[in-house]
C-alpha cells in the first residue's frame, strides 16, 4: 500500500508529531503489518514501536512516561494513524485513552504508577470492557456481569461483547455490578489483568472487513478473581467513570473518523488524477469533481469540530457537548467520504489492491464506537431542547499528582 503524504500544513509541535507518525508507518508499520496478518499474529512489536515513538503518551504527564503535550496532539496523532492504517487506530483508544487515561483519571497513586506507564509505552496491551451482549447503547440497563466481594478480592461472573484486544490484553478497565438492584448506581469499575488467573476467556468475533489480528472478542468471566486493591474508584462509581471514559474516547474515535475520511479522499484524488476514461482523467469530469468537493468540505468541517473538542479538553472545560457534536459530524463526513471514494474508484473500490473496502469496514465500526450516531443525535437534541444538559456529567481531566488519592477520596 502506498503511503500518501499528509495534506494540510500544521503548526509546531503538531507538524513534527504528525511527521513522526508518517515516517514510522512508511518505514516500519506498513511494510511489516501484512506479515503479522498472514501469520495470524497480534503485532506486539509494532504496538511497542508506536509506544516507543511517543504516540500514546501525549495526554499523560511526564511523571508516568508521557510527554504532556495535550489533547490536540492526541487528535493529530490519531488522525494520521487512521489516515494511513485505520486498523492500528484502535491503539489510540486502548493504549492511549480509554484504558490508561481512565486509570490516570480515577486511579490511586499506586494504581497509576503500576498500570499506566507500561500501557502508554506499548509494552503491555490495554482493553476497555463496558459493552455486554444485551446492547451497548444502554450499558447500565444491559449489564448482567456481577462482582461479588469475597474477603480482600472480588469474584467476577458474566460476559462482555465486542471487547477489542481482549484476546491479547495484559491490563484492562472492566465494569461489573456490585449491587445489581441499584441500576446504574450499582456499577463498579475494576482494573483487570486477564492473564492473572483462571476464569477469563476471550473468543474472537470473525469480521471479514476488519483486521484479522487486531480483533474484538466475546469475553466470558467465570469466577474470575480480582484483588480489591484493583477496584477503580468507589463501589457504585463505575457508571460515572464509564461515561467519563467515553467522553475522552470520543476524541480519539472522532479523530480516527476524520483520518479514515481523509484517507479515502487522498486515495480518491490519486486515482481521479490518473485513471483515464474517454481520453481524460476522470477528475476532469465535473460530476466526479462534485464528489471530491463534498468530501473535502465535510472533512474540513469535521476536523474543525474535532480540534474544537481537543481545545476544550486542553482548556480543562466540560467537553461532553462538543464531543457528541464532533463524533456525530465526523461519522457523517466519513460516510460521505467512503461512499464518494467508492463511486470514484468504480469496480476497483472492491479490489484489495486499493484500501477503500478496508476504510469502509472501519468507518462502519467507528460509527457505533463510543456511542452510535443515533445515541449522539439523542444527546445533541435533548441538550439543544434544554431537556438534558449534555455537559451535566462532564469530569475534566485530572493532572495526576503524587499522593492525590482516588477521586472518591477527593
Ligand atoms: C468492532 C467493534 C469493536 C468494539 N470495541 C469495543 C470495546 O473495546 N469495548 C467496549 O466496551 N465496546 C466495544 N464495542 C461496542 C460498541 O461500543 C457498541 O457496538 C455500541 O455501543 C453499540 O451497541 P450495540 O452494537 O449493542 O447496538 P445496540 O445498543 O443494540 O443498538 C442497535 C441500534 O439501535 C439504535 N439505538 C439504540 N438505542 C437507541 C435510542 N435510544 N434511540 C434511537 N436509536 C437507538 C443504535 O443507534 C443502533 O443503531 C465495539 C463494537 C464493535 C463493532
Amino acid at each position: 500500500m502506498r503511503v500518501i503524504p499528509p495534506p494540510n500544513p500544521l503548526p509546531e509541535p503538531y507538524a513534527s508529531l504528525r511527521d513522526t507518525v508518517t515516517r514510522l508507518f512508511s518505514s516500519r508499520i506498513v511494510p511489516e503489518i501484512g506479515g503479522y496478518e498472514a501469520r495470524g499474529e497480534f503485532p506486539r512489536p509494532l504496538v511497542r514501536a508506536m509506544g516507543e515513538a511517543g504516540l500514546f503518551g501525549a495526554a499523560f504527564p511526564e511523571s508516568v512516561g508521557g510527554s504532556d503535550i495535550g489533547f490536540m496532539a492526541v487528535a493529530v496523532i490519531s488522525e494520521e494513524i487512521s489516515r494511513i492504517r485505520p486498523d492500528l487506530g484502535y491503539c489510540m483508544n486502548l493504549q492511549a485513552m480509554t484504558c490508561p487515561f481512565t486509570i490516570l483519571n480515577w486511579g490511586t497513586e499506586e494504581q497509576v504508577t503500576r498500570f499506566v506507564p507500561p500501557v502508554i509505552a506499548g509494552e503491555r496491551i490495554g482493553m476497555f470492557a463496558l459493552t455486554e451482549p444485551g446492547g451497548g447503547s444502554d450499558p447500565a440497563g444491559a449489564m448482567r456481569t456481577t462482582a461479588r466481594r469475597d474477603g480482600d478480592r472480588y469474584v467476577l461472573d458474566g460476559s462482555k461483547q465486542w471487547i477489542t484486544f481482549s484476546h491479547e490484553a495484559d491490563v484492562g478497565v472492566l465494569f461489573a455490578k456490585t449491587d445489581p438492584s441499584a441500576g446504574h448506581k450499582g456499577i463498579t469499575a475494576f482494573i483487570v489483568e486477564p492473564k492473572s488467573g483462571p476464569g477469563y476467556r476471550a473468543d474472537k468475533i470473525r469480521m471479514r472487513n476488519l483486521s484479522p489480528v487486531l480483533s474484538s472478542c466475546a469475553v466470558f468471566l467465570d469466577g474470575f478473581s480480582v484483588p480489591a486493591t484493583n477496584r477503580l474508584g468507589a463501589e457504585g462509581e463505575g457508571f460515572r467513570i464509564a461515561m467519563n471514559a467515553l467522553e475522552y474516547g470520543r476524541l480519539t474515535v472522532s479523530s480516527r473518523l476524520v483520518g479514515a475520511a481523509q484517507g479515502c479522499l487522498d486515495h480518491a484524488l490519486d486515482y481521479a488524477r490518473t485513471r483515464e476514461v474517454g481520453g481524460r482523467a476522470i477528475g476532469r469530469y465535473q460530476l466526479v469533481q462534485g464528489l471530491v468537493a463534498d468530501m473535502a468540505a465535510e472533512i474540513a468541517a469535521a476536523r474543525a469540530l474535532v480540534r474544537e473538542l481537543a481545545e476544550t479538553m486542553d482548556a480543562g472545560l466540560p467537553a461532553n457537548r462538543i464531543a457528541s457534536l464532533a463524533k456525530y459530524f465526523a461519522s457523517r463526513a466519513a460516510k460521505t467520504a467512503v461512499a464518494n471514494a467508492t463511486e470514484i474508484f468504480g469496480g476497483y473500490a472492491l479490489a484489495d489492491e486499493y484500501p477503500i473496502s478496508m476504510f469502509k469496514g472501519f468507518i462502519e465500526m467507528l460509527n457505533v464506537g463510543e456511542g452510535s450516531t443515533n445515541v449522539q443525535k439523542v444527546l445533541i437534541a435533548e441538550d439543544a431542547l434544554g431537556f438534558k444538559d449534555a455537559n451535566r456529567a462532564s469530569v475534566p481531566a485530572r493532572k495526576f499528582r503524587a499522593a492525590s488519592g482516588s477521586r472518591a477520596a477527593e
